[in-house]
């Protein structure tokens, strides 16, 4: 299966995606993670997109299309991927269209994550990410780890993303407004847009989407 995951910042796609890929047996592609990788690794790529990053805004389009079509042409995405946090913008949306054409493969689904925005900004003021697996995602209110400031999970240490500051995620909303809602338009006119609603328990919104996808139980 292709599939692509929308959603403004917050809705929770990196944590249903993690689980979506263990379901479906496809890698996770998320173009957030791959430039989080490269910052913390201080590779070129990383230290042109944090300065984009840090404002909240898209990092340009010449860079992130390359490196998630890198990403796709690795040995474990041929069956399918699950793309997260790309496309972005219609010239993203676009480019893919054109890579998979290239390939004479389509998209299966385009899973709408939908969360009323106010809970968005509450989610993500309060949001805690380990730093060995960003799917190890926690609350300081909502999902508090046993220990403070430790994942539950692996141990690792948890720390407040540099965009998860409140003016910073105004601006990512913003963003999410003007450049990336668009592109469930183009989707809907392919008619690929199954919208889930991703209020409630992580596994209540897993199995909606797993059902969307006609694969629930
Ligand atoms: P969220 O969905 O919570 O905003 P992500 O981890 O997906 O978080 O993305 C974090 C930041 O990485 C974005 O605000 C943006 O600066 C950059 N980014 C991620 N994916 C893309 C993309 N496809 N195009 C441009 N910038 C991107």
């Amino acid at each position: 299966m292709r599939i692509v995951l929308v959603g403004p910042p917050g809705a929770g796609k990196g944590t249903q995606a993690a689980y979506l890929a263990r379901n479906l047996e496809i890698p996770h592609i998320s173009t957030g993670d791959l430039f989080r990788a490269n910052i913390s690794q201080g590779t070129p790529l990383g230290v042109e997109a944090k300065s984009y990053m840090d404002a909240g805004n898209l990092v340009p389009d010449s860079v992130t299309i390359r490196m998630a079509e890198d990403r796709m042409e690795q040995a474990d995405a041929a069956g399918g991927f699950l793309l997260d946090g790309f496309p972005r913008n219609l010239g993203q949306a676009e480019a893919l269209d054109t890579y998979l054409k290239g390939k004479g493969i389509s998209l299966d689904a385009v899973l709408d994550l939908e969360v009323p925005e106010d809970e968005v900004v509450k989610r993500i003021a309060g949001r805690r990410i380990c730093r060995k697996n960003s799917a190890h995602v926690f609350h300081a209110e909502y999902s508090k780890p046993k220990t403070e400031g430790v994942c539950d999970v692996c141990g690792g240490e948890l720390y407040q993303r540099d965009d998860d500051h409140e003016d910073t995620v105004r601006k990512r909303l913003e963003v999410y407004h003007s450049e990336t809602e668009p592109i469930i338009d183009y989707y809907k006119a392919q008619e690929l847009v199954v919208t889930i609603p991703a209020l409630g328990k992580v596994e209540e919104v897993t199995q909606r989407a797993m059902s969307a996808l006609g694969r629930g139980e």
